[in-house]
């Protein structure tokens, strides 16, 4: 029996949709032939809309968040509390908290260290957040990490390069989730949600 080989155009968009994250082999032929299947328009807006998110789309060169003016509109934002700055790993973050309604500023990271992936901290913007530290009118530093151990590397990594400034550093508070048990949470957990306690406030 004869082998009949995908076209090569679908085998380089296979390997293409493959290299996105959390996208394995089967999703990515599933997508792909589906963007077969799809009418032509259909399928080319999205290589359009890659297009245009790349070409406008840029890192702002004061936060480091995506925006496609630089500085971004938030630090461009005179109403926002800009005393306060909260750093986050990456500009998904960024729209996170601005969904919860937070109004200081940011900087973005961009990642954190892992040992693992080979990302140490050169690779991070934490020398342009010393840099606005030291220049701008910051009276508090929230760090915003992930709570996981590279979350808390990152963490640490940031708490010691700003400890020389003076500004005060703080960070989110950890606990137990909303709808969680205190006896299914990690004691690690419980401890941080004990420190955090707050007066109660009906
Ligand atoms: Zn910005």
């Amino acid at each position: 029996m004869p082998s009949h080989p995908r076209p090569k155009a679908l085998d380089r968009l296979c390997k293409a949709l493959s290299r996105l994250p959390g996208v394995g082999k089967v999703t990515s032929e599933r997508l792909a032939y589906h963007l077969m299947q799809v009418p032509e328009a259909e399928a080319l807006d999205l290589a359009s809309a890659i297009q245009e998110a790349r070409r406008d789309v840029r890192i702002c060169s004061v936060c480091f968040n995506l925006d496609q003016e630089d500085p971004c509109s938030i630090c461009r934002d005179t109403t926002r509390d800009r005393t306060l700055v909260l750093v986050v790993e990456g500009p998904r973050e960024v729209a996170a908290f601005e969904e919860s309604g937070f109004r200081g500023l940011y900087h973005v990271l961009q990642g954190r260290v892992s040992p693992l992936e080979g990302i140490s901290e050169k690779d991070l913007s934490l020398q342009g957040l010393v840099r606005r530290v030291k220049e701008g009118d910051f009276q508090e530093c929230c760090l915003a990490m992930n709570p996981d151990l590279e979350g808390e590397a990152t963490a640490d990594l940031c708490f010691s390069a700003l400890k020389k400034t003076g500004v005060l550093v703080t960070r989110l508070a950890r606990g137990i989730p909303a709808g969680a048990s205190i006896l299914q949470v990690q004691q690690p957990i419980l401890s941080d949600a004990f420190q955090g306690r707050r007066k109660f406030q009906s």
